[in-house]
């Protein structure tokens, strides 16, 4: 049999479905695929392993910013804000997921729709609250990060 490659003198014939080293009872995570290593298992979800907390600061700044930005586009083109919302929406997204260093995660999702919805609302304080574009910027966000994640 051979050993398991955490625990010297462990036999077991059970191998990670992912890179295929030899892991014990106490090493193996059970996964729908099969059994996976402590490395592989732990990171079923790879876009949410990679996320280092730099990136949440960036992510977060880059929808503040295009949030903001939104809300200048819309405070000069008031007419066809149903477009420009979406189009705004999906370009806060966008900032987000390279300010998150390409992440596509629900995390940024929320972020991209909190920086969206909140660049409308300053916008709101100086008098051009688009009530078109609260509402859909941030669902136009978050759906493109989401739906492109795939
Ligand atoms: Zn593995
Ligand atoms: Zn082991």
């Amino acid at each position: 049999m051979p050993e398991c490659s955490y625990h010297k003198g462990v036999e077991t014939g059970v191998s990670c479905v992912e890179c295929g080293r030899y892991i014990c009872p106490k090493d193996w995570v059970d996964t729908p695929v099969g059994y996976k290593c402590r490395e592989h298992g732990l990171t079923k979800r790879p876009t949410l392993g990679g996320i280092k907390p730099r990136q949440y600061l960036t992510g977060a700044g880059a929808a503040l910013g295009a949030g903001v930005a939104l809300a200048v586009v819309l405070t000069f083109v008031p007419f066809m804000s149903f477009w420009v919302s979406i189009l705004g929406g999906i370009g806060v997204a966008e900032a987000t997921r390279r300010g998150s260093g390409g992440h596509r995660t629900w995390e940024f999702a929320l972020m991209a729709a909190a920086g969206a919805a909140i660049g409308v609302g300053v916008a709101g304080v100086f008098g051009y609250l688009n009530f078109v574009a609260l509402v859909l910027s941030p669902i136009a966000a978050a759906v493109y990060l989401v739906s492109n994640r795939f």
